[in-house]
């Protein structure tokens, strides 16, 4: 099944869910693969099976992308090996508790993860990916970025900040050689709510997709070469309403007098 070598693509969070996913999916599309989590076993048993059915080349990297240390470690695996062409920034965690009943130091933690070792990452990436003109990163984010009243609300800002960052970067290496892709999901059947705190059978079913179909949804938007993708949302003219809206206020956001709602002008 496997097709031409594509170079290798380094998956965070890839012992469960939508990264393991990501990790299957990229085999068989001909990518060796650095496998990146805690959970050693998940992960060995992953790339065991992985390269029993592909036959390509897996490694695993045990860390954890809360700590410094793991998350250094992976960080040079991207600076150094030149065979990287994709990474998939994935690891994240969530929670759909309100600020009332939710614990600052899990908040750090979570921003930590999702948005900072992300940040990291992407930064260690990068500048390989330009010197050889050739990579791309996909950001997995979540539909909460754009409506962050859904779940918790540092939650939502962390996805906020994934997909914002995922459009600076297309703007910022058009003409490189380099692709970005954001990823929203809406709820997705993994081990992420139960995480959470939520089991995702408490969900009604049908805003609930399989994790499988996300990531082959999200595959064919990386194919067709979406910057954002929404696997979920099947009236695409509303993200395009959204987004063109958005283009047309860029270059008014800017500008030396205030406006005359405010009734301040001189
Ligand atoms: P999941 O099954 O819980 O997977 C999360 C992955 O992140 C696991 O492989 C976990 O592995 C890893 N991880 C967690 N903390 C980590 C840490 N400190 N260091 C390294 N790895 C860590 O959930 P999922 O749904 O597949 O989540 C994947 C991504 O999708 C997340 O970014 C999430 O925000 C996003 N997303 C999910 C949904 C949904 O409804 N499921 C919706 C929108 C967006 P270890 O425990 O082995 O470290």
């Amino acid at each position: 099944m496997s097709r031409i070598h594509q170079g290798t693509a380094l998956v965070t969070g890839a012992s469960s869910g939508i990264g393991a996913l990501y990790a299957d999916r990229l085999a068989r599309r001909g990518y060796d693969l650095i496998l990146v989590a805690r959970n050693r076993e998940r992960l060995n048993a992953l790339a065991g099976r992985v390269t029993r059915e592909t036959q390509r080349v897996v490694e695993v990297i045990v860390a954890d992308l809360n700590d410094r240390t793991g998350l250094r470690e992976v960080e040079q695996t991207l600076r150094q090996d030149a065979s990287i062409t994709l990474l998939v920034n994935n690891a994240g965690v969530g929670t759909h508790t309100p600020l009332l009943e939710s614990n600052v130091d899990d908040m750090e933690r979570l921003i930590d993860l999702n948005v900072t070792a992300l940040t990291r990452l992407t930064y260690a990436a990068v500048p390989g990916f330009v010197a050889r003109a050739r990579g791309a990163i996909i950001n997995i984010s979540s539909v909460v970025g754009i409506a962050p009243e859904t779940l918790n609300g540092v939650y939502g800002a962390s996805k906020a900040y994934v997909t914002a960052l995922t459009q600076s970067l297309h703007h910022e290496l058009a003409d490189t050689g380099v692709r970005v892709q954001a990823v929203l999901p809406g709820a997705t059947a993994t081990d992420f709510w139960a995480t959470g705190g939520l089991p995702v059978e408490h969900l009604p079913s049908e805003i609930v997709m399989r994790a499988d179909d996300l990531v082959d949804a999200a595959l064919v938007g990386f194919d067709r070469g979406e910057l954002i993708t929404i696997p979920p949302l099947h009236a695409l003219d509303l993200w395009e309403r959204y987004e063109s809206a958005r283009q047309a206020m860029r270059p008014q956001l800017s500008t030396n007098v205030p406006a005359a709602r405010y009734g301040v002008t001189a």
